[in-house]
């Protein structure tokens, strides 16, 4: 079995043990889409926001499989919300990903309130690469190492704790043991991947 069948496979097992839980969806949305089988990302990202309509972030990945699919004014369609919600939610860099998408298909660009320009991370703020805001920092670095650092630098107080609450599912789930090295392999991908630390 390849590495991306297994993942796949992962994910159907996350999806199908917490159907209500978006973020599976969102994750086999994206194992999907990396093994180019852009239909079925298509259908896991719909299923995500129909749990939850503010992943804005989403909408902009459902976008790229539907034009994939030649299905442009879907993805047309699905932009235009996605920027109306990140807009208002302050997601700045989904925001702009997708008014640039727009932008390429020559689509006609909703209203939006924010200003374009980036935001200014103050002393103890982060521009965090998950909910692409400026946010409050962790009190430190979750771990020690290298990689505890870089987390720390990229990755504000909440998108943690939210990440946090994922990884205890993430290890029930998949029944993962961590002593086992190849576990902590399986079990550090998923956290960059919701971490958006690609
Ligand atoms: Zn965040």
């Amino acid at each position: 079995m390849t590495e991306k069948t297994d993942r796949i496979e992962q994910f159907q097992k996350m999806a199908q043990a917490d159907p209500n839980n978006e973020l599976g969806h969102f994750s086999l949305g994206r194992a999907y889409e990396e093994a180019g089988r852009d239909q079925e990302a298509a259908g896991a990202y719909e299923k995500a926001i129909s749990l939850n309509p503010k992943l804005s972030k989403v909408y902009q990945l459902l976008g790229g499989a539907l034009l994939r699919l030649g299905r442009k004014d879907e993805a047309i369609v699905r932009w235009t919300e996605g920027v109306k919600i990140a807009d208002e939610r302050g997601d700045s860099m989904p925001r702009e990903e997708m008014v640039k998408l727009l932008r390429g298909q020559g689509a006609p660009l909703p209203t939006i309130k924010a200003s374009s320009a980036a935001p200014s991370t103050g002393e103890g703020d982060v521009m965090c690469s998950r909910c692409g805001q400026v946010k409050k920092k962790m009190a430190g670095p979750p771990y020690s190492n290298a990689q505890g650092k870089m987390i720390y630098e990229r990755v504000c107080a909440d998108c943690w704790r939210d990440w946090f609450h994922m990884g205890t599912k993430v290890i029930n789930e998949l029944r993962l043991p961590l002593s086992d090295p190849q576990a902590q392999k399986v079990f550090d991908q998923h956290m960059i991947e919701f971490l958006c630390l690609n």
